[in-house]
């Protein structure tokens, strides 16, 4: 089995899903006692909350590609980000290790594909719906991508910081995505991206009717493909 070295803390509400998913996946794939060989660097979200708000991904970039050597330096034979915010920076990381990294909108494309979907609404922070880097990502894998309008996009993202990331998960908060995303599908899509870690943590497949692609768990379960 190989290790995986996550960096993660961002926030640490999903990271330890991460953990927790990876964790069982191996178990069950494994049996017996068997779980997974991880380093986990997890940040003060803090810290990461405050770049982000300066607009200083380059510093960002430097501080999580240090980090990201220092997991290889470390054993990690593959490096996992585990937000989809940051991967704004994901080519900062790359250029640092020789370790393959394992690109969440990757995964998430895959996932979206597999399921017949073509069409597909992308819910995130502010930074993941309105940048490029990860609508682009998906649409290399031929993905049409729909984000919410305004007011949606600033609800989705203000119900991220302020609750989600602290932990917070409300039943206001989960009508009113649902409302969103009915309003996506009004508009032609065909599935849902959760492209934000802590979404899942309030929305789950359950809740809705069409195909749902929760980020979190379809990036912990490619890396275990990897890593066994
Ligand atoms: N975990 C979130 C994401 O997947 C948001 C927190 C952050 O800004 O990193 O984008």
């Amino acid at each position: 089995m190989k290790r995986i070295g996550l960096l993660g803390g961002m926030s640490w509400e999903s990271s330890v899903e991460y953990e927790r998913i990876i964790n069982q996946e191996v178990r069950s794939r494994l049996g017996g006692v068997h779980s997974a060989d991880l380093i986990v660097r997890s940040y003060d979200f803090a810290e990461i909350e405050k770049l982000q708000e300066r607009g200083a991904w380059d510093e960002a970039g430097d501080l999580l590609a240090a980090d990201a050597a220092s997991l290889e330096a470390a054993g990690a034979e593959v490096i996992l980000l585990c937000t989809n915010t940051m991967h704004t920076v994901a080519a900062s990381i790359e250029a640092a290790i020789t370790v393959p990294f394992l690109h969440l909108a990757d995964a998430t494309a895959e996932a979206v594909l597999a399921a017949g979907v073509s069409k597909v609404a992308l819910l995130g922070t502010r930074y993941t719906m309105e940048q490029d880097f990860y609508r682009s990502r998906l649409e290399r894998h031929g993905l049409l991508v729909l984000v919410p309008e305004e007011p949606d996009r600033t609800m989705i993202h203000d119900v991220i910081f302020s609750e989600l990331v602290r932990g917070v998960i409300t039943e206001d908060s989960r009508d009113r995505y649902l409302a969103a995303i009915d309003r996506l599908l009004d508009r032609g899509a065909e599935g849902v991206i959760a492209g934000c870690t802590e979404i899942e943590l309030l929305v789950s497949s359950g809740d809705l009717e069409c195909p749902y692609f929760p980020t979190t768990r379809l990036h912990a379960l490619a890396a275990v493909d990897f890593a066994l």
